[in-house]
C-alpha cells in the first residue's frame, strides 16, 4: 500500500475532503491533533478499527480513544451520561482532556477491548475537528505510532513507523502539546485520573468541585487503565534522573561517551552546552526518536523542581527511565 501524504499546511479543505473520503471507505488515515498525531478510523466500522490494531501492531487488549466535533455526539458512542461529563466538557472541550463513560452498545466492543466503557475527547485542533465533521461520524484514533514507540508529534514521525500500513497522513504541521491527553475515569465516587496530561489534577477538581484522584499506576490484578499494563516506551538509551548540573558534570567526567544527550529545562554550565537539548512537553518525543536514531547510548535528564511538578511530564520521563 502507498501511503498518501496529504498536506494541509499547503490546502487544508482539500486535505480533509480526501481524509474524510478514505474514512468512509474504511481505511485508516494519520491525523494531527493538539496532543499527538492520531491513527482515525470510523468507530462503528469493526474492520476498519482492526485495522488500526493490526497496522500499530497493538495489542487487542489495550482500548482506543474515540474523537467528536461536537459535545451532543458524545451520545452516539456513550450512555448514562453523568453530569459531570457536561461540566469537564464546557470547560476544557476541545482540549487535551479525555474522560471515560459507559459504552453505547452501537459501539463495537474492539473498540474499547471487550470493556463496557468508552473514552471520549473533542480535539483542540482545527484539522482534526474537519476531518471528523467531514467524515460525519465519530472516530476513534490512538496515537500514529507503532506500539512501543513514542508517541508521533508530526507527519514524518507518523511515516516513519507506518508508511506503507495505512492509506494516507494529513500533515498539519508539529502538535502544540507534544504529550497525550488527560485521561479522567468520572464513573466511580471519585473521579480518578487513570493518565496525566496538561490539564491537571486541580483544574478538574476546580470544575467538579470535588476531590480527584491519581491513579498511582501500581498493577492490580484489574487494571483501572488497561494499556498501562504494557511495558511503555522506552529509548534504546539508557535513561538516567538526575538531580543537579553536579550530578551531571560527574557522571559526564567519569564517563566521556560522546553518544549522550542531556535534556535539561535550565541553563547548562558551558562545558555541556553543546549536548543539551530543551525538556519540554512539546519536544520530549521528539528528542527520544532522535536519541533512538543517532544510537545515542545514555539520555541525562535533569529533573528540575519545575520539571519534578510537572506531573505529566515527569509521568513520561519516569516511564521511558523504568525501561532501561
Ligand atoms: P492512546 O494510544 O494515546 O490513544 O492511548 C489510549 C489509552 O487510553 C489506552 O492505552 C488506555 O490507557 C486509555 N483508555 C482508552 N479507553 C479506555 C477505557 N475505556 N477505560 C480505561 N482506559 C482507557
Ligand atoms: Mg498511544
Amino acid at each position: 500500500m502507498t501511503t498518501e501524504v496529504l498536506d494541509a499546511c499547503i490546502s487544508p479543505k482539500i486535505a480533509i475532503a480526501r481524509a474524510a473520503e478514505l474514512l468512509r471507505a474504511g481505511e485508516v488515515v494519520g491525523f494531527p491533533t493538539e496532543t499527538v498525531y492520531g491513527l482515525g478510523a470510523c468507530v462503528f466500522n469493526e474492520g476498519a478499527v482492526r485495522k488500526i490494531y493490526t497496522a500499530k501492531g497493538r495489542p487487542q487488549d489495550n482500548p482506543l480513544i474515540v474523537h467528536i466535533a461536537e459535545t451532543h455526539d458524545v451520545s452516539r458512542v456513550a450512555r448514562d451520561i453523568p453530569d459531570e461529563f457536561y461540566r469537564l466538557a464546557e470547560s476544557f472541550f476541545p482540549g487535551a482532556l479525555t474522560i471515560i463513560l459507559r459504552r453505547h452498545s452501537d459501539v463495537p466492543a474492539i473498540v474499547s477491548a471487550g470493556l463496557d466503557t468508552i473514552a471520549v475527547r473533542m480535539p483542540a485542533h482545527d484539522i482534526a475537528l474537519g476531518i471528523i465533521t467531514a467524515t460525519g461520524e465519530p472516530l476513534v484514533a490512538p496515537s500514529a505510532n507503532r506500539s512501543g514507540k513514542p508517541s508521533p508529534t508530526s507527519a514524518q514521525h507518523v511515516l516513519d513507523d507506518l508508511n506503507g500500513k495505512i492509506a494516507a497522513v494529513v500533515d498539519g504541521g508539529k502538535c502544540s502539546v507534544g504529550i497525550e491527553s488527560t485521561i479522567v475515569n468520572i464513573l466511580g465516587e471519585t473521579p480518578m485520573i487513570v493518565r496525566p496530561g496538561v490539564i491537571t489534577q486541580e483544574e478538574i477538581e476546580r470544575v467538579l468541585g470535588k476531590n480527584v484522584a491519581i491513579y498511582s499506576g501500581q498493577e492490580t490484578t484489574q487494571p483501572i487503565a488497561p494499556g498501562m499494563k504494557y511495558r511503555h516506551y522506552a529509548p534504546q538509551a539508557t535513561v538516567k534522573l538526575m538531580a543537579s548540573w553536579s550530578e551531571i558534570l560527574e557522571e559526564v567526567h567519569k564517563n566521556p561517551n560522546p553518544k549522550r544527550m542531556i535534556l535539561s529545562n535550565e541553563k547548562a554550565p558551558p562545558e555541556l552546552q553543546s549536548q543539551v537539548y530543551l525538556l519540554s512537553p512539546t519536544t520530549i518525543y521528539s528528542d527520544f526518536r532522535l536519541a533512538d536514531a543517532e544510537n545515542f547510548r545514555e539520555i541525562l535528564i535533569l529533573c528540575s523542581d519545575t520539571v519534578q511538578n510537572n506531573v505529566a511530564l515527569m509521568n513520561r520521563i519516569s516511564k521511558a527511565a523504568s525501561g532501561t
